[in-house]
């Protein structure tokens, strides 16, 4: 039989649309900025996770933090090469160079030899992990490049020896180091105190950098690793993504996230080592989010309280009512899990897809009041709260018609990300669009919806026939209007 077409929201009005500036936090000048990208598809790198054990909810708050910028600016108009690295070896516990290697950490627990083939192994089965739970966040995971920083040694031998040769690097015993006495403006992003690192570093274990803020380049291994210019081993984690961002997206990109946590030493030394490369700008929009601490505690793995996406699902919620939690705190305030706000995040949740589904499908435009308030809070440095506010203003708002707000809502989800859209029973048995129909029988079915809004039955009967001698059949289902070829 025939093929079953469902009503989806109305095609995006972004072209028309009458956007402000959008304002964002740099943490280089510690300012809000209107946004300006290099050139006509922005290049934004976002610091991925070492995938050496499931990624905590916090970590998932930095991705869906990227994934809001990454929406907004396709609100915006702009294309977005979008880079997620994956950190397959190495890194140790701190970011300081101190303490046990993640990777091999996790190959211990996991009764695992620790050979460079088994940490691959364990790589990949945590960033499949990774993938699945981002995609469940809603983030778009085919249209992002997760490259795996094993696959970039090469690349990383070359900053390094960039570096090297430029003199901005010194060889010790145990490895390659990063001179930051070179670099004029060492620890400029987020304005950090080189000297009272110094004072502190006092107490530290002793080690034979010429200063406590330099920091390795080339680790070496008697065992494991890579064969290099200075033996065999690892290039430290700060130099990965470097080396990635030049490979993939540049020399110099728009956009760089991480989680606050990332700014005193590794954005600082990614910035270091990259601006002494080159010699020209790095990043011209350094931006961070925000820490999760769950019941008022750091997430910690010691403390027993790290808390996985799979532990709600596992609860019966929705990850997406995760990212509606998210989203209802700014992305520069600090937010704190409990079980009870998370429940009450997913209570609303439902209740705001339970809203949208009930609202007829149409062909309808957005209201443009509504638009505008909502791009505005975006606009204010994705003020995602706010704009949240203005979506329940907008269902509680009696004199906008069901199938506008509908609209709206489909539009707004653009950059909310809530899958408003497929989160119900419209999307599950959805196979083409609406906008796969000829024009004038769109033309048709929108207005019987207007007509169906208006409870103008006579007329909605009328269109019905008129649908019917185009050769599509049109039932009216609880989700909307349902249209087959006859
Ligand atoms: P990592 O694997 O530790 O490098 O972390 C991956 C990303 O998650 C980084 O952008 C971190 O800054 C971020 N992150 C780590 N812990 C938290 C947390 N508790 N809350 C928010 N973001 C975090
Ligand atoms: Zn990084």
């Amino acid at each position: 039989m025939n093929l079953l077409k469902f009503l989806r929201p109305g095609r995006s009005a972004a072209k028309q649309k009458n956007l402000p500036p959008l304002m964002l936090r740099n943490t280089l000048s510690g300012e809000l900025e209107e946004f300006k990208p290099m050139g006509s598809a922005v290049k934004m790198y976002n610091c991925g996770p070492t995938v050496y054990d499931f990624v905590h909810i916090g970590n998932l708050r930095a991705y869906v933090f990227a994934d809001t910028i990454r929406r907004s600016l396709h609100a915006w108009g702009y294309k977005v090469q979008q880079v997620i690295n994956i950190t397959d070896f190495g890194h140790l516990v701190s970011d300081a160079d101190e303490g046990e290697d993640k990777m091999t950490k996790g190959l211990k627990r996991e009764g695992l030899r620790v050979t460079m083939a088994n940490m691959r192994k364990l790589a990949e089965r945590y960033a499949e992990s990774f993938f699945k739970d981002i995609g469940e966040l809603g983030l778009d995971v085919e249209h992002i490049r997760f490259p795996r920083a094993s696959d970039y040694i090469p690349e990383q031998i070359a900053v390094i020896k960039t570096l090297e040769q430029k003199g901005y690097a010194y060889r010790l015993e145990d490895g390659v180091y990063y001179d930051t006495s070179r670099f004029p403006g060492y620890g400029k992003l987020g304005d950090q105190d080189i000297e009272a690192q110094e004072a502190g570093a006092r107490l530290e274990v002793n080690t034979n950098k010429r200063h406590p803020a330099d920091f390795v380049l080339w680790k070496s291994d008697k065992k494991l690793g890579w064969e290099s210019p200075w033996g065999l081993g690892f290039p430290g984690w700060h130099t990965e993504c470097v080396a990635m961002i030049f490979k993939l997206l540049g020399k110099q990109i728009d956009i760089h996230t991480g989680g606050i946590d990332h700014i005193a030493i590794h954005h600082n030394n990614e910035l270091a080592q990259a601006e002494a490369a080159t010699g020209k700008p790095f990043v011209r929009y350094w931006m961070h989010g925000e820490f999760i601490t769950i019941e008022d505690k750091k997430v910690s793995k010691s403390l027993r309280n790290t808390i996985y996406l799979h532990n709600l699902t596992d609860k019966g919620l929705s990850a997406r009512a995760l990212r509606y939690w998210f989203l209802n705190g700014h992305y520069r305030t600090p937010m704190n899990f409990t079980w009870d706000a998370v429940e009450g995040a997913n209570t609303a949740y439902g209740r705001l897809v339970r809203a949208y589904l009930e609202l007829p499908p149409s062909q309808m435009r957005p209201d443009e009041t509504f638009l505008k308030d909502f791009y505005a809070a975006i606009a204010d440095d994705l003020n995602t709260p706010q704009a949240l506010a203005r979506v329940w203003e907008l269902l509680r708002d009696p004199a906008i018609i069901p199938a506008v707000k509908r609209a709206s809502l489909a539009e707004a989800d653009k950059i909310l990300g809530l899958g408003l859209g497929d989160s119900g029973p419209v999307a599950r048995v959805s196979v083409i669009s609406v906008d796969d129909l000829p024009e004038d029988v769109q033309r048709l079915i929108a207005a019987r919806e207007e007509a169906r809004t208006n409870k103008d039955f006579k007329k909605s009967d009328d269109l019905r026939a008129q649908i019917a001698k185009k050769g599509f059949e049109v039932k009216d289902a609880p989700g909307g209007q349902k249209v087959t070829k006859k």
